[in-house]
């Protein structure tokens, strides 16, 4: 068996494929600049890589060759499945469904609530659905793990017509990221997903935490949409709303969203959406700017413990999580009376596992995410029930 993933952008392609579930991908590939002059094609297999500049108009063209590259490579054989990530499920979805026409109207539906996501997600099924027609595709959203948050950490304190009528509401994102460490930090811990109790911070260019009560998200960072929470590579993150009615009076909609979703962050405040460049940096501006990032990370970790029975582990994951030794420490700085206490030691070489003192009551984690994996799990699972 092989399942094949697929994780469509709005003018990029990522696939991978696995061969079981439980093991690291066999083949990893990713097509960028889809509809420009030049698209360059890089794809990973376990012998060979290849890399090239194809021209490809949309994302169907760029499937085609993509599948091209593999079946030149073998890699195509025995695909039982397609699991695709997509990004907004609204209300509609709490679990990976498997495709069909009214799912795809649903996803459809949901277009307002993430107009760049959803419909690039679309193309990428379509695509797939029209070159695989006999092998079944599920969908797997990046909003279902938090659809368990309850209504009153969900909602917005706005007229009740705006959720009613609009469905304005908090959504949350990074899903199956959340879900998948939740699951191997209750591995780690030898404690069943359902007994187990988590902050999980998922700290890359895009950034949220959860709060994960007995396995179930129950807070999350991220609102509405992926801007909401903490300080990201290039998103703005919690603000005041009046701020924004201030700037509204002298950008446009479009030239605002650009500066919130585009040009915040890491980047407007530090020239920089890299976590390594700052760290490197050492100036005044990208020391102010590490201690806001981890400001915000302590704040949400502090009002997401207030929401647990108790906690069993703080998960640290994603590009700045998984890498930055720094961000681990400044994070669990000053949080012993909490019980969070960090070892510097283990900090520093532990790479996937455990890092707190031998003191500390709660767990400190560093678990890589896998989004793609958690997909072709919550895939195979669901053709094969
Ligand atoms: P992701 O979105 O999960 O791929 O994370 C990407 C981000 O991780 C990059 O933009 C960097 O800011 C950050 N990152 C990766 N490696 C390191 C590192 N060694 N130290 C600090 N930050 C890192």
């Amino acid at each position: 068996m092989s399942i094949l993933v697929i994780n469509s952008g709005s003018s990029s392609l990522k696939i991978k494929i696995f061969s079981d579930i439980d093991t690291p991908a066999i083949v990893h590939g990713n097509l960028e600049k889809i509809g420009e002059e030049h698209s360059a094609l890089h794809c990973q297999f376990a012998q060979n890589k290849i890399d090239k500049q194809i021209t490809c108009a949309d994302h169907r063209e760029g499937l085609e060759q993509f599948f091209t590259v593999l079946k030149d490579n073998n890699a195509l054989v025995d695909i039982t499945a397609i699991g695709h990530r997509v990004v907004h499920g609204g209300e509609d979805f709490s679990q990976p469904v498997k495709i069909d026409d009214n799912v795809i109207a649903t996803i459809e539906k949901n277009i307002p609530l993430a107009p760049l996501h959803n419909p690039a997600n679309l193309k990428g099924i379509e695509a797939t659905m029209y070159m695989f027609p006999d092998v079944p595709q599920v969908a797997v959203f990046d909003t279902a793990f938090h659809q368990s948050v309850p209504e009153h950490a969900y909602r917005y304190a706005v007229p009740e017509s705006f959720y009613k009528e609009q469905k304005i509401r908090s959504y949350g994102f990074h899903g199956s990221s959340h879900q998948y460490v939740s699951k191997e930090a209750a591995r780690i811990l030898q404690k069943p997903t359902e007994q187990t109790n988590l902050i999980t911070l998922h700290l890359g260019n895009g950034a949220s935490v959860a709060a994960i009560k007995n396995g179930k998200s129950i807070d999350t960072s991220m609102g509405m949409t992926p801007l909401e929470g903490l300080i990201m590579g290039t998103r703005c993150g919690d603000i005041d709303p009046g701020v924004l009615l201030f700037l509204l009076q002298k950008y446009s909609h479009d030239e605002l969203d650009k500066i919130l979703n585009k040009k915040s962050g890491l980047l407007g405040l530090c020239g920089s959406n890299d976590m390594r460049d700052i760290e490197a940096q050492n100036t005044e501006q990208s020391r102010l700017t590490i201690k806001m990032v981890v400001h915000r990370i302590q704040k949400y970790i502090g009002s997401f413990y207030a929401q647990l029975p108790e906690l069993d582990a703080v998960v640290f994951t994603a590009g700045i999580g998984e890498n930055s030794k720094l961000i681990r420490k400044l994070c669990c700085e000053n949080l012993a009376h909490l019980g969070i206490e960090l070892c510097d030691e283990k900090n520093n070489n532990v790479t996937c596992g455990e890092i707190q003192s031998s003191q500390s009551k709660v767990k400190i984690l560093v678990i890589p995410t896998n989004e793609e994996m958690e997909i072709a799990r919550q895939t195979y699972t669901l053709i094969n029930v």
